[in-house]
């Protein structure tokens, strides 16, 4: 009896796997292909009626050191005072638009994504003590975010005060036994 069920949930198991091979088969198909297999059909109605609420959402950029440059390199506003307005054209050099966001062109290796402060604190913590964390050391730690393709202008000093801040640093680490004075040598006969 209990093997009769078996075999009855097995085999259904193993036509749902089937389907969804079938499936995933199809995501890799060129359009001839599909109309090959002839199990497409094509849908021309939504398939819920009703009306449609779309809900419009206003996302204001947070004000950060991003905002001068994203303007200059979109509408090429410049600040009113000359020597901002010309140490900002000479800093626009380095970053690039990419999808609405703004990234940093790096010496070698790919584009850095250009993070306002709340985001690169959350990087910060992420990186230091989250699931993945290593509890790394101020540069370390700085050059870890970049090498993950993320970027600030103060990231090192950022850092390095995050790391002087943790407490499970403190705690946690190696305990210093050197006296801080200057080492004195011992004669013995
Ligand atoms: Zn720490």
């Amino acid at each position: 009896m209990y093997y009769i069920h078996l075999k009855i949930y097995s085999t259904a198991f193993r036509s749902i796997i089937l389907k969804k091979f079938d499936l995933s088969k199809l995501a890799t198909s060129t359009i001839g292909d599909i109309y090959k297999r002839k199990c497409v059909e094509e849908i021309h109605f939504p398939s819920i009626q009703g009306p449609w609420v779309i809900q419009s959402i206003n996302e204001t950029r947070e004000e950060s050191w991003i905002n001068s440059i994203l303007s200059f390199l979109q509408d090429g506003v410049l600040p009113e005072e000359p020597m901002a307005a010309t140490r900002l054209r000479r800093r626009v050099a380095n970053f690039t638009i990419i999808g609405g966001e703004l990234y940093k062109r790096a010496f070698t290796g790919p584009y850095l994504k250009c993070l306002p402060p709340s985001e690169a604190d959350y990087a910060l913590r992420e990186v230091h003590s989250g699931v993945c964390g290593e509890y790394l050391g101020g540069r370390a730690l700085a050059h870890k975010i970049m090498r993950q393709g993320f970027y600030w202008p103060i990231m090192k000093q950022d850092a390095l005060e995050f790391t002087r801040k943790c407490i499970n640093c403190q705690l946690h680490s190696n305990l210093t036994h050197t006296p801080a004075i200057e080492h004195a040598s011992l004669q013995s006969s």
